[in-house]
């Protein structure tokens, strides 16, 4: 940086919603930033800051003269009418959904009552600008007041903004006789064909509904949006949202491949509820591009007869596979089929709880990726070269499936129909999951979307390498904010 000597650092606010499906790719960003130079701050709570305070300390070990911190604002659930020690999505774990929901919802608005601590933050310490998540739609006026630059981060790509925009401004839902029945998305590049079931209906006037149109409103108001996804994934879903939603926006990802070694790519998210090396040993026997890799994120759960139709389509496949099942912790183990784990012993393995997931992604043997379509897990299945089987299952993840599915054309849908609010998906049966597994693997198709897929993979690494789109981006992003 020689001659950048005479610069003042650039100081980085980062404000990541407490789930892992915000914090992982937070983490990412503020590590992304601090290795190119800047002085990353992440602001968390109390419980939140030990599960990021790990992978700082390797991180700092690994680069000693890099500056990144944490941080922490008080949280006081009890308080607030949540559960004690509730600080993340990740600790409501209650079987009844009902409940869970309610609580995940009652989450969602308590984060408001942590704007006063934000702005006594600014106001002392008046970073160059903060990347504040889009569900903290408050952030805006904070920075405001204190002249600082509020960035918007949603964690998805920009297909999925683009979509929800078109839907939000047409609504094309309102024009079709059922809620099942096809549409084209009007305006959107590509000619996107999705139904109302799937869609994010964003203009309800339930509780959520109005805190949409809030985090919508604060976007328009706020200094431009951070994106986690890299320009030759989705360029016409690039260029669309910088000429109708948002001029200013900056790409800067996938910020996952950002992490090169066993340890970093192990250590991003909680503890793993398996030895990675004992994983990775496990796929080191097998063939290359033989094993799927099953897993629905950090959020959402199974009902356990829809666990017993995917044990039961995976067994039917013949597929080698490592399966990520998540449970209330409550829960009794019913969910398999009588003696499927001795039956698949050696073909397929079961990790209940937490996977090292890029890791097993990144492995050679790894050759398919049965997902809920979360953004980070696409992009990490993008990065790894995956064909993908998508499962949607809620929040925007409908659309990510249709950019898969119809635009990239690297995936097989196994027919979730609907968009299930609490995070429990649609009804899929054994033959479903049997069959969008094989199409993954065996055919001319099946070549066909792999090399795709190999090909996107290529261009996500090039991409963030010197001279690469997301490296570009970065770097016009820390000029802009540097002044
Ligand atoms: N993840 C993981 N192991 C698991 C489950 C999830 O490492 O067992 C990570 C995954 O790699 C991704 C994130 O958690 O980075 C999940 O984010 P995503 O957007 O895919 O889905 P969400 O959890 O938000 O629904």
């Amino acid at each position: 940086m020689g001659s950048d000597h005479h610069h003042r650092k650039l100081h980085v606010m980062f404000f990541p919603f407490m789930a892992y499906g915000h914090m992982i790719p937070t983490l990412d960003m503020a590590k992304l930033f601090s290795s190119r130079g800047a002085k990353s701050t992440i602001l968390t709570t109390p419980l939140n800051s030990k599960i990021l305070q790990k992978p700082i300390d390797t991180f700092k070990n690994l680069n000693p003269s890099l500056e990144i911190d944490i941080q922490i604002f008080d949280f006081s659930c009890v308080e607030l009418g949540l559960p004690e020690g509730c600080e993340n999505v990740d600790f409501f774990t209650s079987n009844n959904n009902d409940d869970r929901n309610e609580m995940i919802v009652k989450f969602f608005f308590s984060t408001r009552f942590l704007k006063d601590q934000l702005e006594k933050l600014l106001e002392t310490t008046r970073p160059d600008c903060l990347i504040a998540d889009m569900f903290f739609p408050w952030a805006t006026e904070a920075a405001g007041k204190f002249n600082v630059p509020r960035l918007v981060f949603h964690g998805t790509g920009y297909f999925s903004l683009c979509a929800g925009y078109c839907i939000g401004v047409h609504k094309p839902q309102k024009r079709v006789a059922s809620s099942c029945e096809p549409f084209v998305i009007p305006e959107l590049p590509g000619n996107i064909v999705i139904t109302e079931e799937q869609i994010i209906d964003g203009d309800g006037e339930s509780d959520m509904g109005k805190f949409m149109t809030e985090v919508r409103e604060s976007e328009v108001n706020s200094s431009g949006v951070v994106v986690n996804s890299f320009y030759e994934l989705e360029h016409d879903y690039a260029d669309f949202y910088k000429s109708c939603v948002q001029k200013r926006a900056w790409h800067i990802g996938p910020l996952s491949v950002y992490n090169r070694g066993f340890e970093e790519k192990a250590g991003r998210g909680k503890k793993a509820n398996i030895d990675e090396a004992e994983c990775l040993k496990w796929l080191d026997s097998k063939k290359p591009d033989s094993v799927i890799y099953v897993s629905f994120g950090s959020v959402a759960f199974f009902k356990n007869e829809q666990l017993f139709e995917i044990a039961a389509g995976l067994e039917a496949s013949g597929t080698s596979f490592i399966w990520v099942v998540r449970k209330a912790t409550d829960d009794k183990e019913e969910w398999l089929p009588e003696g499927f784990e001795e039956r698949v012993k050696g073909k397929g393995m079961i990790i209940r709880g937490w996977a090292p997931q890029v890791l097993i992604l990144d492995h050679q043997a790894t050759g398919g990726f049965v997902t809920h379509c979360g953004w980070n897990s696409i992009l990490e299945g993008v990065a790894a070269g995956l064909p993908m089987v998508t499962w949607p299952v809620g929040a925007e993840q409908f659309y990510n499936e249709k950019l898969v599915t119809q635009v990239l054309r690297t995936g097989v849908s196994v027919g979730a129909k609907r968009h299930v609010k609490v995070m429990m998906g649609d009804f899929i049966s054994r033959e479903k999951v049997d069959k969008a597994v094989r199409e993954v693997f065996a055919g001319e198709a099946a070549e066909e979307r792999r090399r795709r897929a190999k090909k996107l993979a290529a261009m996500a690494k090039a991409a963030v390498e010197e001279g690469g789109s997301s490296f570009n981006g970065l770097n016009s992003f820390m000029e802009e904010f540097s002044s």
